[in-house]
């Protein structure tokens, strides 16, 4: 297209989870062949410096996308630093301009784990339309965006929380139901409609035994590797349980994860369009 896409990823402190997640979207820049650079930063930055160091990348033309990886240090304040990003630039989708657009169905980057969740329904073949989505978890970053995404497509939508009550039998209404809880596990066989699509964003890390035993004990191999490692990453959804119950779901690891960032390279891609005159800037969301 003439034009080699580029992200610049800002990395603030030295959070290891951060350090990782920015690392593997570095490398799928490199996979793809966009330009990609981090910008590391030290723990003590302060707000005014960081918003300067966005400025400056919304200044350079050969920087397409801007990522500031959260969580930022508390004394920093994200949403400022979140607000300074040009929104043309926004390749995470959290500017409220993107948040605006993406709730009232105008074109816009929106937020990439939710827009990978859409990518999956799709690229399995299964129909959102008229189906009924429930949706656990109510954050800016997963939950919302989930639900206005799925409502796009013409599903009917409920969102749920931690004061939500009878979860169970709220989501087990759910044809197509999104565990974005951050607890290891917590959603089991009950809250599992039978046939039901199970999509879990959840990431938890556990350490403790006998939780490995209770969510991967008919997995040997897994305990195998728990017991060498002394840890392993589980979703929101019950392992064991998902297997048995739903009609498809996304594993974790390996499920959601690597598809947050393929749609980052996707949205990053749609940011450069603005670089080629004829295009008439980014695409609608999911195209
Ligand atoms: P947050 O902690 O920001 O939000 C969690 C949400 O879950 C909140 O809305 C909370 O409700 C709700 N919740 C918590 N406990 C319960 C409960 N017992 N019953 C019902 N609802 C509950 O997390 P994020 O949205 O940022 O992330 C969610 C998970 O997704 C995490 O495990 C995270 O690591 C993972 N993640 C994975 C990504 C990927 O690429 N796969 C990308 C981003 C996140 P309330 O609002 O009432 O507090």
């Amino acid at each position: 297209m003439g034009v080699r896409p580029g992200l610049a990823a800002v990395l603030v402190g030295d959070n290891p989870a951060s350090q990782i997640y920015v690392r593997n979207k570095i490398r799928a820049c490199r996979r793809i062949g966009a330009h990609s650079e981090t910008l590391r930063l030290s723990a003590g930055t302060t707000t005014d410096e960081l918003l300067r160091t966005v400025e400056r990348l919304n200044g350079r033309e050969e920087i397409d996308g801007i990522l500031v990886q959260l969580p930022l240090p508390t004394h920093i304040s994200a949403q400022r630093v979140l607000a300074a990003i040009a929104p043309e630039k926004d390749v995470d989708g959290f500017h409220p301009v993107n948040v605006g657009r993406l709730v009232s169905g105008q074109p816009c980057l929106a937020p990439c784990t939710p827009s990978g969740l859409i990518e999956i329904l799709k690229r399995s073949g299964i129909g959102i339309r008229g189906r009924r989505a429930v949706v656990v978890g109510r954050s800016n970053i997963v939950g919302k965006p989930t639900a206005m995404l799925l409502l796009a497509e013409h599903a009917t939508v409920t969102v749920c929380h931690s004061r939500t009550s009878d979860l169970p039998s709220v989501c087990r209404e759910g044809d197509i139901l999104v565990a974005a809880a951050g607890r290891p596990a917590m959603l089991t066989r009950e809250h599992i409609r039978p046939g039901a699509v199970v999509l879990d964003v959840g990431i938890n890390r556990i350490r403790d035994a006998a939780q490995a035993e209770r969510f991967l004990g008919h997995d040997t191999a897994r305990l195998d590797r728990f017991r060498k490692t002394g840890s392993t990453l589980v979703g929101d959804v019950h392992p064991r349980h998902v297997a048995e119950v739903a009609a498809a779901y996304t594993p974790v690891p390996g499920g959601v994860g690597p598809l947050t960032i393929a749609m980052l390279m996707s949205n990053t891609l749609a940011a450069s369009q603005r670089r080629i005159p004829a295009s008439g800037g980014p695409p609608p969301h999911g195209a």
